[in-house]
């Protein structure tokens, strides 16, 4: 089965673009819900961070304290990569399981959104990556004003990210999404136009 990287840097556009290739009855395995999903109540991971981190990671009702987490985490950088490489091992391994059911229903391509497509590995298992970018005030305005959030909470969440430039250098296929979604939806036919003749 060939794995289509799709990623981008906060409000380019990732969400938009996987959406758009839904109604197109592609498939899309999107890697920060499952990011999301394996740390709800009950999920074996929560156990296995609780061990490291302290039962106090968690609520009377195993949910997780995400302020606790992150003070634990970020207290030392080696504490930092236990907690990436605990998460990032259990989300591949899902990606993985997810992966598996498409390919034994005969699905050819998969595409895999991941914010951290770059940063976590995970474009090592893409045939091609395809960064959505925008100029930096475009991303910064569309987050304000999906998320309600200030321009310095947004910034801040900005600042924490590769750069643009890194993931223009390693993205195997831009897409520009400062236009309007017309502009994004017709380059998308462009790349999978492509990828069918392939
Ligand atoms: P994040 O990583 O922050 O979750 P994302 O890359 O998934 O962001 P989206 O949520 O798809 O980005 O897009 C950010 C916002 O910008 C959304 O509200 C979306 O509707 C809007 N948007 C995306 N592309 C366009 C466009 N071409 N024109 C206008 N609005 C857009």
């Amino acid at each position: 089965m060939r794995i289509i990287g799709i990623t981008g840097g906060i409000g380019s556009g990732k969400t938009t673009a996987s959406e758009n290739l839904k109604c197109r009855g592609l498939h899309v395995i999107d890697a920060d819900r499952i990011g999301h999903e394996i740390m709800q109540p009950g999920m074996p991971v929560l156990i296995e961070l609780a061990m490291v981190f302290g039962g106090d990671i968690l609520d009377d009702n195993g949910v997780l304290n995400r302020k606790k987490l992150a003070e634990a985490a970020f207290a030392d950088p080696q504490n930092k990569k236990m907690l990436d490489s605990i998460t990032h091992k259990e989300i591949f391994e899902e990606i993985r399981r997810r992966m598996d059911i498409l390919s034994d229903q005969g699905v050819k391509i998969v595409f895999l959104d991941a914010a951290l497509l770059f940063e976590t590995g995970l474009e090592n298992t893409c045939e091609q990556t395809w960064l959505i970018d925008a100029e930096d005030k475009i991303r910064i305005k569309r987050a304000m004003d999906r998320d309600g959030s200030t321009r310095d909470q947004v910034l801040a969440r900005l600042k924490n990210q590769m750069s643009s430039e890194e993931k223009r250098k390693r993205a195997s296929h831009i897409i520009d999404n400062s236009g309007d979604l017309e502009q994004l939806y017709k380059q998308l036919d462009v790349l999978i136009s492509g990828l069918e003749k392939l």
